[in-house]
């Protein structure tokens, strides 16, 4: 494993940064904030800044939400034909560009620019699938019970809505929210995290292309979130607010949006579990577990957080995924052969480094890894650590880092109980080859998801979301697009 290399940002790179638009997208015209301010973006493996963008005031917020009412009554009305088209002409623009989006999101967040090209692609997949949604919104008309009317229900867009993403995957989190709202018909104010505003700039220049009507999509970049999206959340004319990023943000979020009764979709942390029964193949088991855990960098709300292993098979497991741990070249990920880019800032690895000496002060063994990387940017080392005892942080808590501490089990029993014991509830992964066991612990396990002998879940034609504390809503799929509908109900005299 290698230490990071400190490079200077190359010509390529300034050129795909410089090419993305730096101010606020509002009613159609991209402008700057009131006042001129402007906030840094900063390359995790450098600390370099890469650009300045758009500090948009409280009043530019309210313009925005202005913008987005305005534009409701004509985009709700639209043929859904028009929106399906608009979606999968930015799917075609979002593909064609993504040797330089894929750059552009590297550089912003860190992770390998293979990984964000997956990213790319898994956001577009949103913008197709919703393209092909848009023309299939439905009603039904039944007799009632007691035959003596008929039952008719129809969809209608939300209206206004306010979508709110997280820095760790900048483009994907926002082609969940936005396909489904365009495809409702629902227009909307969209805020991504201070740290990776970029890409969310660049999808948004590419719906304009694609034929978004002024108005129909604003957004706005800021340093105080809370400032400027507070006064939205509270206002009249925001219908709906749909969220992803931590569980304490969502809980203020939420307490905001009871003020108008805002509908709310909350996608929060995880912590999920990661299960190897005894008669797992480990060697798949072990694949998969790269993959959830590495994925991101470990950043992500479906990173496996902790591995629950059958005592017959552990160390043969944990003795695997130490190898391949160890093995995996850390660096800054625009460059060949990196597989692991840096955490995303200096407060996130010391975060991970202060939950891994915990571990270690309580008595889990350290088998590779184990600390920051020295130099510039912020990185850390992959790391496993075995015997991970109950009192550890990091079984409670969301790591957002590439640590997996490993712990075991002797009966099914009890590895449903580590599984369910956490305030989380998003994904767990499952690996056994026992088709019973398998349906009997899917039941069981309290998430909204479950990896069944795989390590990846996203898909965009499958309901992501959690339950408990991991929040409420489901994004992609038919479901994705039911949270930007209402449901009304006519009951005929027929
Ligand atoms: P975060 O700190 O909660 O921020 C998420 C977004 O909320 C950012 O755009 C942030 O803006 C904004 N924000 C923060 N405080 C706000 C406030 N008071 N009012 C309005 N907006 C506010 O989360 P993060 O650190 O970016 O993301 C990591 C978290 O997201 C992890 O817990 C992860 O599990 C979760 N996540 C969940 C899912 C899922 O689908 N369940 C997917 C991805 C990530 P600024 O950053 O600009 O302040």
């Amino acid at each position: 494993m290698l230490g990071p290399m400190a490079t200077t940002v190359s010509s390529t790179e300034a050129s795909v940064v410089d090419r993305v638009p730096k101010g606020l997208f509002i009613g159609g015209t991209w402008r700057d904030a009131t006042g001129g301010g402007t906030l840094d973006v900063l390359d995790p493996s450098t600390g370099d800044v890469l650009a300045a963008v758009a500090d948009a005031t409280p009043e530019d917020a309210m313009d925005a939400l202005g913008a987005a009412h305005a534009a409701f009554p004509e985009w709700k009305d639209s043929a859904p034909r028009a929106r399906a088209n608009i979606l999968s002409a930015a799917h075609d623009l979002l593909t064609e560009r993504i040797d330089e989006l894929a750059l552009l999101m590297t550089l912003e967040m860190g992770k390998t620019v293979a990984e964000s090209r997956g990213e790319i692609t898994y956001a577009a997949n949103f913008l197709r699938w919703y393209a092909e949604e848009a023309v299939r919104i439905d009603g039904r008309y039944t007799r009632n019970e007691a035959g003596t009317g008929r039952v008719l229900t129809l969809r209608q867009p939300v209206g206004p809505c306010l979508l709110i993403t997280p820095w760790n995957f900048p483009m994907a989190m926002g082609t969940r929210k936005i396909a489904p709202a365009i495809a409702a018909g629902c227009t909307m104010v969209v805020k991504p995290a201070k740290q990776t505003p970029l890409s969310m700039l660049a999808l948004a220049q590419i719906l304009e292309q694609a034929g978004v009507p002024g108005g129909v999509l604003n957004l706005i970049t800021a340093r105080s979130s809370g400032k400027v999206m507070q006064p939205l959340i509270e206002d009249p004319r925001a219908r709906k607010l749909s969220f992803t990023g931590s569980t304490d943000v969502g809980r203020t979020l939420i307490e905001q949006a009871a003020k108008q009764v805002l509908r709310v979709s909350m996608e929060l942390g995880g912590n999920a579990p990661f299960l190897v029964f005894g008669d797992a193949d480990v060697a798949a088991a072990v694949d998969g577990a790269v993959i959830a855990k590495m994925r991101n960098i470990g950043e992500a709300c479906t990173s496996a957080n902790r591995f629950h292993v059958h005592e017959s098979v552990a160390e043969r497991f944990t003795q695997q995924l130490s190898e391949r741990m160890g093995a995996l070249r850390v660096g800054r990920g625009t460059d060949e052969g990196v597989d692991v880019g840096p955490l995303i800032d200096a407060d996130q690895r010391a975060k991970v480094d202060e939950l891994v000496r915990d571990a270690v002060s309580k008595g889990a063994r350290l088998l590779t890894g184990g600390k920051a990387v020295e130099g510039a940017g912020s990185f850390y080392e992959p790391t496993v650590l075995g015997d991970v005892p109950d009192d550890a942080r990091l079984l409670t808590e969301e790591i957002f880092g590439p640590v997996a501490p490993v712990t075991t089990f002797a009966t099914d029993k009890e590895a449903i109980e580590a599984a369910n014991r956490t305030a989380f509830g998003l994904v767990a992964y499952v690996y056994t080859a026992d088709l019973t066991r398998a349906f009997r612990v899917c039941e069981a396990l309290q998430t909204g998801m479950v990896g069944l002998n795989q390590g990846l879940v996203a898909n965009a034609g499958a309901p992501f979301g959690g339950i408990k504390a991991s929040g409420f809503g489901r994004e992609g799929g038919p479901e994705g697009l039911h949270e930007y509908l209402d449901t009304k109900y006519i009951a005929l005299n027929v």
